[in-house]
């Protein structure tokens, strides 16, 4: 056997990815002397040596960057493309409705996107608010139950013009047609879901031709207008050439539309942008897919003697993805089976932080360790310390290993690319898996162009219990100190100290 010579970590980095070790990692990751820096300003050493590990950092400048971005490339794109209509960057919430996150992406000048009911009653309130300003566009996507056109008719009818239901269905019409004030409707084709046979559960969504059609015919006799085409092909479509074939056909429907109904003014063409989240050597050219996107666009209008639309993006990953990281940590190092790599057990839940990466086949983030680049690599797995379930491990079984420094126990890393649908797959507040803590998180938030951050707590162990059924008052943990045997002292949770409760976190809580 050939004895290799052991590779140093920021060796293997270079190596794999072309990255020096200093300097830029991706868009949204460096590493300034030796330190692993967030949006170029969170220091995630130091933000681990001050509040330890678990810990979620969420960076919301980092949202603002990521809508600033898209649009300085769709403006490229559109002197580039002599694209006459104009662009808006829509915010897809389900990806994230943290209030923060909301929040930084209309601070941006994001549009709103809703997929739920309680969806548009968040819309609403922010729109009330003024944090949601008058004439920002307010998408409302999917099938749509009565309370959510209750709640698109309560937001238009409060007065909120730009308030736009895109039709799932012909039953939301006849519901939407009785709107007292008129609304600007959108409809949904189709055939764009599963044209390409990649993405089979996105064909549930919208109206086939005729329906389309039947739409049309509809909204042109009442006092409503249809102002929407949205097209929509499936999730992280990383590969620009089959984007674009597979749009080709709908902006086509957009054209013969437009034809018959001169207030169409917009095409949607939904999300699916990629991210720079899951992988160190993402490339994507947005602004190059933007201009052919746009090429595409103002060659079928021409060729249909239409007017170029404004273009909507609806961006969920693309615009979250990246601002948010959990910092975990290698608490253990267990021996693998003979031939196997060995385990980092960290302090954490895999399946339940990363819900993504047991549920999409493939799917990755990236990971890198905040010391140790001058240590020699090894391939290793991880697994979830915080639960006792077999899946509770990265990357999946199928995968390769990891390769990660040699240090073992006390090793950090960063899981990036978290940002997104993470946190709502798993739910946020509730019990999770093993009753595994959710970790304190530090929020950075920019307010007048200066960087604050906030300290929520990790996960109190009495309210889990509480969501669970079993009442405070008969929830006992053993004290932290000796006690006769046989003579257990009890004591119920809310009295304890809170420093003797924080020491008894990790404990075992032991029902009466
Ligand atoms: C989920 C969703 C999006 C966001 O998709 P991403 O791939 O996360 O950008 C946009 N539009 C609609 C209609 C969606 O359902």
């Amino acid at each position: 056997m050939v004895q290799l010579k052991q590779q140093i970590y920021a060796e293997y980095i270079k190596d794999r990815h072309g990255l020096s070790g200093e300097g830029r990692l991706t868009d949204f990751l460096s590493r300034e002397n030796g330190q692993l820096m967030l949006g170029g300003r969170a220091n995630l050493n130091e933000l681990a040596q001050s509040h330890g590990a678990p810990l979620e950092v969420v960076y919301t400048p980092q949202i603002a960057t990521q809508v600033e971005r898209m649009r300085a490339w769709a403006e490229q794109a559109r002197a580039h493309s002599e694209y006459a209509g104009a662009f808006l960057y829509a915010y897809a919430t389900k990806a994230n409705f943290a209030a923060e996150a909301v929040e930084a992406a209309l601070a941006a000048g994001a549009h709103y996107e809703t997929s739920a009911a309680a969806d548009v009653t968040i819309a609403h309130s922010l729109w009330r608010q003024g944090i949601l300003p008058e004439g920002r566009m307010i998408f409302c996507n999917g099938s749509k139950e009565p309370n959510y056109i209750e709640a698109i008719r309560d937001l238009r009818t409060d007065g909120c013009e730009s308030v736009v239901p895109v039709l799932d269905d012909l039953d939301e019409l006849r519901a939407l047609l009785t709107c007292p004030a008129p609304l600007q409707i959108g409809v949904r084709e189709r055939a764009a879901g599963n044209r390409d046979g990649r993405h089979p559960g996105q064909d549930r969504f919208g109206l086939s031709a005729t329906e389309i059609e039947d739409a049309a015919a509809m909204i042109a006799n009442s006092r409503h207008r249809l102002v929407l085409y949205h097209a929509m092909i499936g999730s992280q479509v990383e590969d620009e050439a089959h984007f674009l074939d597979t749009l080709r056909e709908s902006v086509a429907g957009y054209c013969r539309m437009r034809r018959r109904v001169p207030s169409l003014r917009y095409l949607n063409f939904g999300g699916g942008v990629p991210t720079s989240g899951y992988s160190l050597g993402f490339q994507f050219d947005y602004a190059g897919f933007l201009t052919k996107l746009m090429m595409v666009i103002r060659d079928t209008c021409a060729a249909y003697d239409v007017p170029m639309p404004d273009l909507i993006g609806e961006f969920g990953r693309y615009t979250v993805a990246t601002h948010s990281v959990f910092l975990v940590e290698v608490g253990a190092v267990k021996a693998g089976q003979p031939g196997d790599p060995d385990w980092y057990l960290v302090n954490s839940s895999l399946m339940v932080s990363l819900p993504d990466s047991i549920l999409v086949e493939g799917q990755e983030f990236v990971i890198v360790p905040l010391s140790g680049w001058d240590r020699p690599v090894r391939p290793v797995r991880l697994a979830g310390r915080r639960t006792c379930d077999s899946d509770d491990v990265y990357p999946r079984p199928d995968q390769p290993p990891l390769m990660l420094p040699d240090v073992g126990e006390g090793l950090v890393l960063a899981i990036c690319g978290v940002g997104a649908y993470q946190q709502m797959i798993s739910g946020r507040g509730g019990a999770h898996h093993c009753l595994s803590p959710e970790p304190a998180r530090v929020i950075f938030s920019e307010v007048a162009g200066r960087l604050r951050s906030r300290h929520v707590p990790q996960q109190d162990q009495a309210t889990i219990m509480r969501l669970l059924g079993y009442p405070p008052e008969q929830m006992a943990v053993p004290l932290p100190f000796e006690r006769p045997a046989n003579q257990p002292v009890l004591r119920p949770l809310p009295m304890i100290a809170s420093a003797a409760r924080r020491r008894m976190r990790e404990r075992v809580v032991r029902m009466p």
